[in-house]
């Protein structure tokens, strides 16, 4: 074993929680372990605070779980999954899980393998990569020992993920981990090392039999992490990408004809995740920078002497949003609908900063972004990607006074959330109609008139610009 294996971990398992695990474990004659993410993320020194602490118990691991809760309180309520012999409860702010020690074996055409009770070593080697393989002993005669047969100590500092046994091996079992590898170098920064990402390449086609909810926690995960174009470079030189998001893989390349050319559309997305990413923490934001462009490929269009034209790609990307949601099983209601508005509407600011910026542009702006309107702002912002320095700083100047823009119109008018101020029944009541095509366009053209700021947002004026309008379709308003 190696010598960093016998390191003190005694800072890792500070927390009561493990002594009382220790001590219940020798009671019960069992062995017991920490192991996983949490040791791994004690030693990056990453914050621990809510973690999910994993309890490796050779023996009993639902019976270890609730003897410990039962120490801890009589009111805590321990869940059991007994197909899986496992258990968990919560206690001090951590999610603590208790698992029995397993031995797997796979076959082919599955992620469910065969599962027979193990020991230690056993259940170390069916761990997905070394740097979470770790365990750290809870049992009297070494607790606080590290043990750690793969070196993931090593790897941890040379911030490399690798996985414990042959990856061919590792990737067929389990072809779920080829994302996890992703992931993970994502989300800490690594790297994976090549002969685990050459089997990542040689195994990709093996993602087709891992379900699509378990494919999108992954990639939710990179996308949240630090700079998700890290982990979206990965997905895409691993061949993954073309696999589980097509479209996205499709924005990738560049086509010249005579002296033009076009960005490479992949590579501006990436940015503009990234871009997104420094000034948000919304998933569903950098979801709308992943799909802004989407349609790029499908709308691409070379007209002679102009160049490479990508004409409605904001429409057509929008339409396409549902259909992707669906096939990810992503949600698909507010958040869908938020991504859809968000591409379809992720060009209006920046026509609006190159015109010149007129109250009314500004107000249907509004209208259509509604509280949307700031999140809209910082993707468009995100989505200037130019290599020139000049033209950056001009654009960005631009959208600054759009934004104060922004600001004046809706202080003076109030139209984020805006209904016009006569709905649809009084219309109805006012000219004694029945409901129908009139009543829509009625109520439709007081919402222009005050988008168009021919009339301020007010009842009164509303209603005398109504009785006008009806009055040049030949309505008069009922005496009743
Ligand atoms: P985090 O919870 O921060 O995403 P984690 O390492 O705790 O990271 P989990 O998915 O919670 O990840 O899994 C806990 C542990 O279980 C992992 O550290 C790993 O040892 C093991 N594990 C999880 N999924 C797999 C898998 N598909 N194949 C092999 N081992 C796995
Ligand atoms: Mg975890």
């Amino acid at each position: 074993m190696n010598k960093l294996s016998y390191l003190n971990m005694n800072r890792c398992i500070s927390d009561n929680i493990f002594t009382l695990i220790s001590d219940f474990a020798q009671k019960s004659g069992v062995e017991a372990y920490v192991i996983g993410g949490y040791v791994r993320d004690c030693l990056l020194g990453r914050k621990n605070d809510k973690k999910d602490i994993d309890i490796l118990v050779r023996g009993s691991g639902i019976d270890l779980a609730k003897k410990v809760a039962a120490g801890i309180s009589s009111k805590i309520k321990v869940t059991v999954y007994k197909n899986f012999g496992t258990a968990m409860f919560r206690a001090g702010g951590h999610i603590i899980e208790f698992v029995g020690a397993r031995k797997e074996s796979y076959s082919s055409d599955s992620r469910k393998p065969l599962v027979e009770d193990g020991n230690l070593e056993d259940d170390q080697n069916r761990r997905d990569f070394t740097i979470n393989a770790m365990a750290i002993s809870l049992n009297k005669e070494s607790y606080g020992q590290l043990i750690d047969p793969f070196k993931g100590i090593e790897d941890l500092e040379k911030k490399i993920i690798r996985t414990p046994l042959e990856p061919g091996r590792t990737f067929s079992d389990d072809p779920l981990r080829m994302l996890r590898a992703i992931r993970f170098a994502s989300q800490l920064g690594f790297s994976i090392h090549p002969d685990t990402f050459e089997s990542i390449k040689e195994n990709a086609g093996r993602i087709s039999i891992v379900s699509y909810e378990r494919i999108t926690t992954e990639l939710n995960k990179i996308l949240m992490s630090p700079e998700p174009s890290r982990g979206f470079s990965l997905l895409y030189d691993s061949k993954l990408l073309e696999i589980i998001l097509p479209e996205v893989y499709m924005l990738k390349g560049v086509d010249k004809k005579e002296k033009h050319g076009h960005k490479d559309n992949f590579d501006h997305t990436m940015q503009v995740v990234d871009n997104v990413s420094q000034k948000s923490d919304s998933l569903w934001l950098r979801w709308a920078a992943l799909l802004h462009d989407i349609a790029k490929p499908v709308t691409k269009k070379y007209i002679e002497g102009t160049g490479w034209t990508f004409h409605g790609h904001e429409f057509i990307g929008s339409k396409m949003v549902p259909g992707i949601f669906k096939r990810l099983k992503l949600p698909m209601g507010d958040s869908m609908k938020y991504v859809k508005k968000l591409v379809a509407l992720h060009l209006r600011p920046i026509i609006l900063s190159q015109d010149s910026v007129t109250d009314s542009a500004v107000r249907r702006l509004l209208f259509d972004a509604g509280d949307d309107i700031d999140d809209l702002m910082m993707l468009c912002e995100a989505d200037i990607t130019s290599k020139n320095e000049k033209k950056i700083r001009q654009h960005l100047s631009n959208f600054r006074l759009v934004r104060q823009k922004l600001r004046e119109i809706e202080q003076k008018d109030h139209i984020r959330n805006f209904q016009p101020p006569i709905d649809g029944n009084e219309i109805i009541k006012m000219f004694d109609l029945k409901p129908g095509r009139e009543v829509g366009d009625l109520k439709d053209s007081i919402k222009e008139a005050i988008l168009d700021g021919i009339i301020p947002n007010e009842y009164e004026a509303a209603k005398d610009f109504l009785i006008k309008k009806a009055a040049e379709m030949g309505l008069r308003p009922s005496s009743g």
